[in-house]
């Protein structure tokens, strides 16, 4: 299996703090990796160098062979942690206007996300609740046909009963065979059925690494489970 990510000896650090520090890591075509871990363990840093969005501070990451750049970038989607749209934007507009970003975007797929999501396209961004700018915004992530996709909590602020729709929408809408996918959350139990593999992180370092299958097997428990009893 080919790898679309490949993570060596990361490091990154914000003054005396390591928010990384010496990740090795390899993201194969076709996988899907939870991304686990407590409150500052370094998720969202992790995230933010693959994407190009921060520098690391030593170490390589290579993204179809190619370093974090233009190229790289026009082919990874990630799913911000901050609000990005224009709020004065109808949700139709603000598609027309991410999309002409990226050549990569299905105007298909978001339509078929958008009304799974039953996302009213005339409304403004700015009048959307929190969870349903929450679900548009996984929609603009996950419309487009990227080689690697980056969720940063996208169950944040939705409530239970549409955490099993995008969950749904993961599982159908993402294109499985060239792409690859990491969800970092600490939402386990509602998403580690999409899980392959599940990577705890704690102060910047890997606690824990595998199939999601083989450890459920190897302690005869959930993932959540096994999240509770490393950070306990
Ligand atoms: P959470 O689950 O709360 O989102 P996380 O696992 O995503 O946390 P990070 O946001 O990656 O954690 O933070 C890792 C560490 O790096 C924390 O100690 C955090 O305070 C620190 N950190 C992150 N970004 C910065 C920054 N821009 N400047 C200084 N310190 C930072």
């Amino acid at each position: 299996m080919d790898s679309i990510l490949e993570l060596e000896g990361l490091k990154k650090r914000y003054g005396s703090i390591w928010a990384l520090d010496g990740i090795d890591l390899k993201v194969g075509e076709g996988e899907v990796l939870g991304l686990l871990g407590p409150n500052g363990s370094g998720k969202t840093t992790m995230l933010k160098l693959i994407a190009g969005l921060a520098r690391p501070t030593d170490g390589r990451i290579l993204i179809n062979g190619q370093k974090p750049g233009p190229v790289s970038k026009a082919h990874t989607a990630i799913l911000p942690d901050v609000d990005h749209i224009y709020r004065w934007m109808t949700v139709r507009q603000a598609i027309d206007y991410v999309s002409s970003f990226y050549e990569d975007f299905d105007h298909d797929k978001a339509r078929r996300l958008i009304e799974l999501m039953n996302i009213e396209t005339d409304m403004k961004v700015g009048h959307l609740s929190r969870g349903m700018s929450e679900r548009f915004k996984l929609v603009l992530t996950m419309s487009r046909n990227a080689e690697l996709i980056l969720l940063d909590e996208p169950l944040g602020g939705i409530d239970p009963t549409s955490r099993d729709k995008i969950v749904y929408a993961i599982a159908t809408e993402y294109r499985w065979e060239h792409s690859a996918m990491i969800i970092a959350t600490h939402l386990v139990r509602d998403i580690e059925s999409l899980f392959d593999k599940v990577i705890f992180l704690k102060s910047g370092q890997i606690a824990l690494y595998g199939s999601a299958d083989e450890l459920r097997e190897k302690y005869n428990e959930s993932v959540e489970d096994i999240f509770k009893e490393v950070f306990a």
